[in-house]
C-alpha cells in the first residue's frame, strides 16, 4: 500500500473547523498514515500564533513576570478547538504541567514546541491515531544541529510499530533529553524527516495557498501557479524569500526522491505544485520557472590596486567576517576589487569592528558598507540551455530605468541574482516577471 506523509501547517489547524477539513483530508484517503502538525496559527489577520504566545510567556517568565494572562489565550486556543470538535477530552493536566515548567524557567526551546506538542495530541485523538513524541525519536546533536542519521534509524523502528501516528513538527530531543527546536516554520523539516524515515511515496504538505506562485502575489499582479519544480530550484526560491516551504526541508526527502505536493487544506481539489527530484522531456518551454527576492542586504566593498597579485586577500577578508560570526550571502569581484554581500541584521552592533578587521586583515585602498539593498533571484532549471536569458534580465531592469549594483550566477546555471536599490525592488521584480511571461 502507497504511504503518504502529510504535513499541515498553522492555518490549516487553527481552529476546529480548520481541523475538520484536516480530518476529513486525511481520512479521504487509505495511504494517509502519518501527520505532522504545526501549532495553531492565526484564525484571522491581526490574530496571534501559539507559538508567538508561548515565545511571549517564555519572556515574561524570564523577566519574572507574571504569565497567567498569556498562557490563558493559549489554553483557551485548545480549549476552543477541543469543543468545537465535540470531543471528549482534556488537556488541563497538560497544561498544568507545562505552566509550571515555564514558572521554573523551563528552555525557551521546551516552551515553543509545546503548541505542536498540544495540538498533536488534539489531532491524534480526533483521527484516532497513535500520538508519538518527536522528542523521542527526532535527535539532535550537542551543538544543536540536527542528527539525521540517528534519527532516521530510531523514528523508522518506532514508526512502523504503527500503521498510523501523529508525529508534532518542529522539536526533537538533544543528548540530554532537553528539547531543541528547528528554526521557524521548521514543522515542515519534521514532515520531511518522517517521510524519509518511512519511506514515503509522498510527503503532501498542506497550506493554505495552492502551491507555489511563479512570484510572489503582493509584488505581482496574478502571478501564474508552478505545477512542478525540482528540489534544486526550490532551494533557491525558498532562501531568497519563497515563504510557503522552509529551505531547509527539501534535504531529507531529495536523497529519497521523495515528491512533496504542496497542497491547500481550504481547497483540496487543487493539485497544487509538485517538487520532484527531476522532470523529465518537458513540453513546457518557458526559461523561467519562479522569482524571488529579499530586502535588508548590505555591499562591504573593498578596492585595492594590485589585489589580483596579493595571495589569500580574499581568504584574510572571508576570515575577518567568518571571525565575527557572520556569514556572507554572495562574494562579487573584478581584477582589483572585491564585494561581500551579506545581511544587514548580520552587521548589527559589530559594524565598525568588522570596516576594523578588514582594514587590518588587508589594508585596502578603499573600505565601506552600503545599505539599504535587495536582492533578486530568477530561477529556472531551463535556463542552462536558453541562450539570451541574462540579456533579457538585465534589458526588462534596465527598461524599467533600474540600475543593477551586483550581478551573481550560480555555478549550476540554474539561476541569475541581482542587487538592486531597496527602493526599485518591486519594480525590478515586476519587469522581469512581465518580460517572462509571454
Ligand atoms: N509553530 C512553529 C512556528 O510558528 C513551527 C511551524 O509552524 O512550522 O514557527
Amino acid at each position: 500500500m502507497k504511504i503518504k506523509v502529510l504535513k499541515f501547517g498553522g492555518s490549516s489547524l487553527a481552529d476546529a473547523e480548520q481541523m475538520k477539513k484536516v480530518a476529513a483530508i486525511v481520512k479521504n484517503d487509505r495511504a494517509c498514515r502519518y501527520v505532522i502538525p504545526s501549532a495553531p496559527g492565526k484564525r484571522f489577520s491581526g490574530d496571534d500564533k501559539v507559538t508567538d504566545l508561548l515565545y511571549r510567556c517564555y519572556e515574561l517568565s524570564c523577566e519574572e513576570m507574571d504569565i497567567t494572562g498569556v498562557f490563558e489565550v493559549i489554553k483557551n486556543r485548545y480549549r476552543d478547538i477541543i469543543k468545537g470538535l465535540g470531543m471528549d477530552f482534556s488537556l488541563e493536566d497538560e497544561f498544568k504541567k507545562i505552566e509550571i515548567s515555564i514558572l521554573n524557567h523551563a528552555g525557551r526551546d521546551y516552551v515553543a514546541s509545546r503548541g505542536e506538542y498540544l495540538n498533536g495530541m488534539i489531532l491524534a485523538h480526533y483521527l484516532g491515531y497513535k500520538f508519538i513524541d518527536a522528542a523521542k525519536g527526532i535527535y539532535f546533536f550537542d551543538n544543536g544541529t540536527f542528527d539525521a542519521e540517528r534519527t532516521n534509524t530510531r523514528l523508522s523502528e518506532l514508526l512502523n510499530k504503527y500503521d498510523h501516528a501523529v508525529i508534532p513538527g518542529f522539536y526533537g530531543s538533544m543528548p540530554n533529553g532537553t528539547i531543541k527546536t528547528f528554526s521557524r516554520g521548521g514543522s515542515d523539516i519534521t514532515g520531511a524527516i518522517v517521510a524519509r524515515a518511512v519511506g514515503a511515496d509522498i510527503y503532501e504538505n498542506w497550506t493554505d495557498v495552492s502551491g507555489f506562485l511563479m512570484a510572489d502575489p503582493r509584488i505581482v499582479d496574478n502571478p501564474k501557479p508552478i505545477d512542478t519544480i525540482t528540489y534544486r530550484e526550490l532551494r533557491e526560491l525558498a532562501y531568497m524569500g519563497a515563504t510557503v516551504l522552509h529551505d531547509e526541508s527539501i534535504f531529507p526527502v531529495r536523497h529519497a526522491r521523495i515528491p512533496i505536493n504542496i497542497r491547500n487544506t481550504n481547497d483540496p481539489a487543487a493539485k497544487g505544485t509538485m517538487i520532484v527530484s527531476r522532470v523529465g522531456e518537458e513540453k513546457d518551454d518557458a526559461v523561467i520557472t519562479g522569482i524571488a527576492g529579499k530586502k535588508g542586504i548590505s555591499i562591504i566593498s573593498i578596492e585595492k590596486d594590485m589585489m589580483n597579485a596579493e595571495l589569500g586577500f580574499g581568504r584574510r577578508v572571508l576570515q575577518a567576517i567568518e571571525d565575527h560570526g557572520i556569514s556572507f550571502e554572495h562574494l562579487p569581484s573584478g581584477v582589483d576589487t572585491l564585494s561581500v554581500v551579506l545581511h544587514t541584521k548580520a552587521l548589527e552592533g559589530k559594524r565598525e569592528s568588522v570596516l576594523a578587521a578588514i582594514r587590518k586583515a588587508v589594508n585596502p585602498d578603499v573600505l565601506n558598507i552600503e545599505d539599504g539593498y535587495a536582492l533578486i533571484a530568477v530561477v529556472g532549471r531551463r535556463m542552462v540551455a536558453a541562450k539570451g536569458t541574462a540579456q533579457r534580465i538585465f534589458r526588462s531592469v534596465a527598461d524599467a530605468d533600474i540600475n543593477i549594483k551586483m550581478i551573481d550566477q550560480g555555478s549550476s546555471e540554474m539561476d541569475i541574482i541581482i542587487g538592486v536599490r531597496e527602493c526599485d525592488y518591486e519594480n525590478a521584480i515586476n519587469a522581469i516577471y512581465r518580460e517572462f511571461d509571454r
